[in-house]
C-alpha cells in the first residue's frame, strides 16, 4: 500500500530537539508512516519517538536519520511512484493544490512531505513536485505539517487507533483516563 512520509531538513541538535521531536510526533499521530531526519545526527530524538511508539502504539512508525537530503530527494524523485510535497510559505496555497495531491495519493503514489528548519536550499524547491503554503505567512513546521496531513486525510486521521498500543486513552469530558491494554 502507498504511504506518506515526512522529511525533516536541517535538524540542529543545539536548537531543534523539541521541534523536530514534535514534527515526528505529529507525523505519527496524524497518519504518516515514518520520518526521515537530515542535518545533525541526534539519537535522542529517535529514542524519544521509539519510546512513544512502544507505549502508545505504532511500532511500525520509523524515524530514520538520512545523511544527504540531496541524494535522498534525487533518488525519490527518480521514482514516479513518489510525490514530493515541500511545505513553504512561498508556495501555492494549500486549497489550490490539495485536490491534485489527494488524487495522486488515491492513485497509489507515496507522498513525501518536506519541512525545513532554517533557510531551505533552492534545490529543494526544484526537486519537489509541489511547493505548498499553509497560508502565505511565516509560522512553524509543526503547524504546517499538522494542517497539511489533516487536509490530506480529510480529518480521518483524528480517529486513528494503534492496534499495538500498551496504553490507550479513554476520552473523558473532564479529567484523564488511560488504560493499559497489554
Ligand atoms: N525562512 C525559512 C525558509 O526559508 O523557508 C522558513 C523557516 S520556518 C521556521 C521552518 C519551516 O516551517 C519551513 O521550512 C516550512 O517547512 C514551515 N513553514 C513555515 N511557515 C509555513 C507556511 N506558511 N506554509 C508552509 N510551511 C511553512
Amino acid at each position: 500500500m502507498n504511504k506518506v512520509y515526512v522529511l525533516r531538513l536541517g535538524h540542529r541538535v543545539s536548537r531543534d530537539k523539541r521541534i523536530t521531536t514534535h514534527v515526528c510526533l505529529v507525523a505519527r499521530a496524524f497518519g504518516a508512516s515514518g520520518c526521515f531526519i537530515t542535518g545533525d545526527f541526534d539519537p535522542g530524538v529517535i529514542r524519544t519517538i521509539d519510546n512513544v511508539c512502544k507505549r502508545w502504539g505504532g511500532r511500525e512508525f520509523e524515524c530514520t536519520y538520512v545523511e544527504s537530503w540531496r541524494s535522498f530527494l534525487k533518488d525519490l524523485r527518480k521514482n514516479e511512484q513518489n510525490i514530493i510535497v515541500h511545505l513553504t510559505m512561498y508556495g501555492l496555497n494549500l486549497p489550490q493544490v490539495i485536490d491534485d495531491i489527494r488524487a495522486a495519493y488515491a492513485a497509489g503514489r507515496n507522498i513525501i512531505i518536506v519541512v525545513g528548519s532554517e533557510k531551505v536550499p533552492r534545490e529543494v524547491y526544484e526537486l519537489s513536485n509541489f511547493n505548498v503554503a499553509i497560508g502565505n505567512q511565516p509560522h512553524s513546521e509543526v503547524a504546517a505539517l499538522a494542517v497539511f496531513l489533516d487536509w490530506l486525510f480529510e480529518g480521518k486521521e483524528l480517529s486513528l487507533r494503534f492496534s499495538d498500543a500498551n496504553l490507550v486513552v479513554i476520552p473523558q469530558a473532564r479529567g484523564k483516563k488511560v488504560v493499559r491494554v497489554s
